[in-house]
C-alpha cells in the first residue's frame, strides 16, 4: 500500500523585545540566573501583569506578513499545568480567540509554488529553565526566560513532505528575520518547532492518527525526524498495528523518535479567560500603521529582483536569503550597476563570513577574499 504523509507545524518564535511580556524585566539572553525576575514574572501574589505593546505590534507584523485576519479583539488565556518551571501555575496564552486568523504563505515545492495555511498566530509567555544537574540527582531552576515573549504560528496540515516542512520553516524564518522581530536562531532555541505528522494511504481522504515530535533544534533534525516518524508509522501499519495519538521526542544521537507522553488535550489544561488582563483591541488604525511601516518582504524582494534586474530565479532566492545579503547587493549595484555580474560575485549566505579582507583589500568581497588574494 503506498501512504501520504500529513504535516503540520506549531511554531514557538521568540519575540526581540527588551522587555518581558508581562513586566519591565529585561530579556536579554546569558545572565546569571534568577537576576532578571520581578514579583511578576515570578508569579508572586497580588501583582498584575501589564501588556507590553511592542509584543502586539510585532506579532501585528508577522499577521500582516502572513495575510492572516486579525482580530479586532482578542482575548488572554490562562493554560493551567504545574511544573517547576512555571512559578505560577498557569501560563498567559490566548486560546478561544487568538490576534490572528485565516492566513497563508507560499513556499517554493520543486519547480511549483505552494499555498500553506496559517490556522493562527497567537502571543504568550514563556516559561523558565531547568538545568540539570549531569553528577548529582538535582535540577537548578532558572526563571530568567519566565514571561518572555513567545508567538506561536500554528499551520494547516497542508504539508505532505518533510522537504515542504523544511521549505516552509525557512519561508517563516526569513520573514521574521526580515520583520526584524525574531532572530530565528533555531540552535539557540529563539525560532522552536513541533512537528505534528500522520500517513493516510494514498488517494483517501481523512487524516490519520497524528503524533507530536518535539526537541527539534535545527532544520536538518526536522527533516530528519519527519523521515523517521513517517517510516515508523508506515511498519506500524503495514504489521497490523495503530498510530496512538501521543508526543515524541527527537533523539539526534540515536536518530529516532521515542514516546515521551500521551498527547494531552485542551481540557486537560482547564484553559479560562484571565481575570487579571482586558481583552485585547486592535484598532484598525493601528494595524493600518504598522502595515504601512512594513519592509518589503522576501518574496515580494525576490520578484522584484527577478523582474527590475533580470535575474535568474536562484539569484533573486539566493541574494534575498537575508535582507542584509540583499541591501548589500543593491548598495553594489549603485557603484557598478550590472546585477549578473554583481550576483555572480555574491556568495550564498550560509558561506559569506566576512573575514576584514575586503576591507583590507579593496577589490576583494566578502567571503571570496581569502580565495581571491591566494593566501
Ligand atoms: P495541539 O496544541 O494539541 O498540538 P494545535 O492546534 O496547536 O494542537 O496544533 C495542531 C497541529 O497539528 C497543527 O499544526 C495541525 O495542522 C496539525 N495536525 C492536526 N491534525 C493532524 C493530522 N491528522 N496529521 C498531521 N498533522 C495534524
Ligand atoms: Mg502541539
Ligand atoms: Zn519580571
Amino acid at each position: 500500500m503506498e501512504f501520504e504523509p500529513v504535516i503540520g507545524l506549531e511554531v514557538h518564535a521568540q519575540l526581540k523585545t527588551k522587555t518581558k511580556i508581562f513586566c519591565g524585566c529585561s530579556t536579554s539572553f546569558g545572565a546569571p540566573p534568577n537576576t532578571h525576575v520581578c514579583p511578576v514574572c515570578l508569579g508572586m501574589p497580588g501583582v498584575l501583569p501589564v501588556l507590553n505593546k511592542k509584543v502586539v505590534e510585532y506579532t501585528i507584523r508577522m499577521a500582516l506578513a502572513t495575510s492572516c485576519k486579525i482580530a479586532g479583539e482578542s482575548r488572554w488565556a490562562r493554560k493551567n499545568y504545574f511544573y517547576p518551571d512555571l512559578p505560577k501555575g498557569y501560563q498567559i496564552s490566548q486560546y478561544e480567540l487568538p490576534i490572528a486568523e485565516f492566513g497563508h504563505i507560499d513556499i517554493k515545492a520543486g519547480e511549483k509554488s505552494k499555498r500553506i495555511g496559517i490556522t493562527r498566530i497567537h502571543m504568550e509567555e514563556d516559561a523558565g529553565k531547568l538545568i540539570h544537574d549531569p553528577g548529582r540527582p538535582v535540577s537548578r531552576v532558572d526563571l530568567n526566560r519566565t514571561g518572555v515573549p513567545l508567538m506561536e504560528i500554528v499551520s494547516e496540515p497542508d504539508m505532505r513532505t518533510p522537504e515542504e516542512a523544511g521549505e516552509y520553516l525557512r519561508s517563516l524564518r526569513s520573514i521574521v528575520r526580515y520583520l526584524g522581530i525574531c532572530d530565528g536562531n533555531m540552535e539557540e532555541g529563539s525560532f522552536r518547532c513541533d512537528a505534528n505528522v500522520s500517513i493516510r494511504p494514498k488517494g483517501t481522504i481523512p487524516f490519520g492518527t497524528r503524533a507530536e515530535i518535539k526537541n527539534l533544534n535545527s532544520f536538518k533534525n526536522v527533516e530528519k525526524a519527519l523521515y523517521y516518524e513517517i517510516g515508523r508509522q508506515k511498519e506500524l501499519i503495514m504489521e497490523g498495528g495503530n498510530v496512538v495519538q501521543e508526543t515524541r521526542l527527537w533523539n539526534p544521537e540515536k536518530n529516532r523518535t521515542g514516546a515521551m507522553r500521551g498527547k494531552e488535550e485542551a481540557h486537560d489544561y482547564r484553559y479560562f479567560p484571565d481575570p487579571d488582563l482586558l481583552p485585547l483591541v486592535v484598532d484598525e488604525k493601528w494595524v493600518a500603521d504598522v502595515k504601512k511601516a512594513l519592509p518589503e518582504l522576501p518574496a515580494a524582494k525576490q520578484a522584484r529582483f527577478i523582474k527590475d534586474y533580470k535575474l535568474p530565479g536562484e539569484d533573486a532566492a539566493r541574494l534575498t536569503s537575508s535582507r542584509a545579503l540583499a541591501d548589500y547587493f543593491e548598495s553594489c549595484l549603485t557603484h557598478f550597476p550590472s546585477p549578473k555580474p554583481v550576483s555572480n560575485w555574491i556568495p550564498g549566505q550560509r558561506q559569506q563570513r566576512h573575514r576584514g579582507d575586503c576591507c583590507k583589500n579593496p577589490g576583494t568581497l566578502p567571503g571570496r577574499g581569502r580565495r581571491l588574494s591566494k593566501r
